[in-house]
C-alpha cells in the first residue's frame, strides 16, 4: 500500500481556520493514501515567541515571559474552541496546559542562571511542536480520522550538537520502522512532531530552524514512503517573486540542483539540505499550498527527465549587496592575492555571495551584504597595507547598492546562446550588467546589477522562462 508523508508549516496551522483546513485535507488524501504520516510545524510565531522568552529570561524580565505565555495559551485556545467540540474540557486542553508550564519552569530557572544553554534552548524551542501536534491529532480524531501525536524525540535521534543537530541514521531509520509501521498497520496517522529530536539518551535536540521539513524528509526516506508533500502558503515555487514580477507562474518540476541554485541565490523555498534524504532516496516531493490544494504545484526530483536545454526555470535576485574590487596592475600574476583577500574576508564572518575576476589578473571582485562592507573593506586595507603602499594594489573599493539576479535551469550554461540572448534581453531593458558569474552549481548564471534596476531585470528575463530554449 502506497505511503504518503505530509508536512504542514507553522502558517497551515496558525489559526483555528488554517488547522481547520489542514485537518480536511489530511481526511481527504487519507483516503487515496491508507498509509499517512503527518508531520507538524508549531503554530506560526510560535519557535520565535518560544526563543524570544528565553531571551527575556536571561534578561531578568519574567513579566515580558508571563506575557509571552499568555499569548500562547490564547492562540492555542482559539483552536481547541473553535475546532474541539468539549472546548477547554478536552484532555489536549491540559496537556498544553502542561507543556507550557514546564517551558515557564524552563524559563523561570535561565532567570534564576542568567545564561541559557543550547540544551535549555532546545527544550523551549520544542515546546511549539509539543503542543501543535497533540492539538492536529485531537482534532483528527474528533472527526473520525484515527490519529495519534508521536513525539519525535522517540524517533529521530541525533547528535548533541543543540539547536543544529544531526540525526543519526542507524537509529533513527530503527525508530522510524518500529514506532511508525506498527500504527500504519492498525490504521492509524501518526502525527509527528516537526523539528524536535532527542540524543540516544533521550535529551530533546532540534533540527536548526525551519527544520520540519528535514522531519518529514527524514521520516519518507527511512520509512520508506512513496511521496512527500509540503504544505506551505504559497503555491509551490514560482518562476519569480510575484510581488516583483506580477506575471510569475508555478514551476511545475524543478531538479534538487535547481532547488539548491534558488536557495542559495535568495529564493524562499525550501532549504537543500533540508530536502536531500528524499532527493537521494529517489522520493517524489510535491510543495504545495494549504490554502489552494487544488492549484498548481512544484515537483521536486532528483533528475528532471524532459529537461529544455537552456531554459530558464526561475529567477531570482538578492537585493541590499555591495561588490568590494580589489584592483591594482602590480597584483599581474602575483601569486596569493585572492588567498589573501578571501582569508581576511572571510576573518570578518562576512559570507560572500559571488565572485568574479578579470582574465587580465588585475582585479579581484566580489560581492557581499551591504552592511558588511565597512568592515570588509577596512580588513583588506589591513591585510594589503604593504601592497598599497607600494602601488602593487591600486585601491581597494566598494561599489554599493547592488544586487544579484540569478537565472536558473539545467543546462543554462552549456547550451550555446543563452548568455547572449539573457544579456540581449537585458540590453533592450537598458539594464546595464556590472559584473557575470557562475553560480554554486552548474545550473545558474548570475548578474550583478544596479539596486534599483533588479526588478527591470527580473521584468525583462522573465518572458525567458516561458516556451522553448532561450
Ligand atoms: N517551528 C520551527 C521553526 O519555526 C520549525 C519549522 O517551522 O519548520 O523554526
Ligand atoms: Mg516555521
Amino acid at each position: 500500500m502506497a505511503t504518503l508523508v505530509m508536512k504542514f508549516g507553522g502558517t497551515s496551522v496558525g489559526s483555528p481556520e488554517a488547522m481547520d483546513r489542514a485537518a480536511r485535507l489530511v481526511a481527504r488524501y487519507r483516503e487515496t493514501w491508507p498509509n499517512l504520516v503527518v508531520v507538524t510545524s508549531a503554530l506560526a510565531g510560535v519557535t520565535d515567541a518560544l526563543l524570544r522568552a528565553a531571551r527575556e529570561a536571561v534578561a531578568g524580565d519574567m513579566e515580558a515571559v508571563r506575557q509571552i505565555r499568555r499569548r500562547l495559551e490564547d492562540r492555542h485556545r482559539a483552536v481547541v474552541e473553535a475546532l474541539l467540540p468539549q472546548g477547554t474540557q478536552d484532555p489536549v486542553w491540559f496537556l498544553i496546559q502542561n507543556r507550557l508550564d514546564t517551558f515557564f519552569r524552563l524559563a523561570e530557572a535561565m532567570a534564576v542562571l542568567g545564561e541559557a544553554t543550547p540544551r535549555g534552548l532546545d527544550a523551549i524551542a520544542a515546546t511549539g511542536e509539543r503542543m501543535s501536534a497533540p492539538l492536529l491529532a485531537r482534532v483528527l480524531e474528533v472527526r473520525g480520522v484515527p490519529a495519534v501525536a508521536v513525539d519525535a524525540a522517540q524517533i529521530i535521534v541525533t547528535d548533541d550538537q543543540h539547536q543544529a543537530a544531526h540525526p543519526l541514521e542507524e537509529p533513527t531509520r530503527a525508530r522510524i520502522q518500529e514506532r511508525l509501521k506498527p500504527l500504519l498497520a492498525q490504521g492509524q496517522v501518526p502525527v509527528v512532531t516537526g523539528f524536535v529530536g532527542a540524543t540516544e539518551k533521550g535529551v530533546t535536540t532540534t533540527l536548526g530552524r525551519g527544520g520540519s521539513d528535514y522531519s518529514a524528509s527524514l521520516i519518507a526516506a527511512w520509512l520508506p514512503a512513496d511521496e512527500v508533500w509540503i504544505w506551505t502558503d504559497v503555491n509551490g515555487v514560482m518562476t519569480a517573486d510575484p510581488r516583483l514580477v506580477p506575471e510569475a507562474r508555478t514551476v511545475p518540476q524543478l531538479s534538487y540542483r535547481e532547488v539548491a541554485e534558488l536557495a542559495y541565490f535568495g529564493a524562499k523555498v525550501l532549504h537543500p539540505k533540508t530536502i536531500r534524504p528524499v532527493v537521494e532516496a529517489g522520493i517524489p516531493l510535491r510543495v504545495r499550498n494549504t490554502f489552494d490544494p487544488d492549484g498548481p504545484d512544484t515537483l521536486i526530483v532528483r533528475e528532471r527527465k524532459h529537461a529544455v536545454p537552456g531554459r530558464i526555470m526561475a529567477l531570482t535576485t538578492i537585493p541590499r549587496l555591495a561588490m568590494v574590487i580589489v584592483e591594482g596592475r602590480g597584483m599581474l600574476g602575483v601569486p596569493g592575492v585572492a588567498a589573501r583577500t578571501f582569508a581576511a574576508v572571510a576573518a570578518t564572518d562576512t559570507s560572500v555571495l559571488m565572485i568574479s575576476q578579470a582574465s587580465s589578473e588585475q582585479s579581484i571582485c566580489f560581492v557581499i551584504p551591504e552592511d558588511t562592507v565597512e568592515g570588509v573593506v577596512q580588513a583588506l586595507e589591513d591585510t594589503f597595507q604593504r601592497e598599497l603602499a607600494r602601488r602593487d594594489i591600486d585601491r581597494i573599493w566598494a561599489m554599493e547598492k547592488v544586487a544579484i539576479v540569478t537565472a536558473v535551469g539545467e543546462g543554462l550554461r552549456n547550451t550555446p546562446g543563452v548568455a547572449g540572448r539573457i544579456f540581449g534581453a537585458l540590453g533592450q531593458a537598458g539594464v546595464n550588467i556590472i559584473a557575470i558569474a557562475q553560480g554554486a552549481s552548474e545550473v545558474g548564471l548570475s548578474m550583478v546589477v544596479a539596486q534599483d534596476a533588479a526588478q527591470r531585470a527580473l521584468q525583462a528575463l522573465h518572458p525567458l522562462t516561458q516556451g522553448d530554449a532561450v
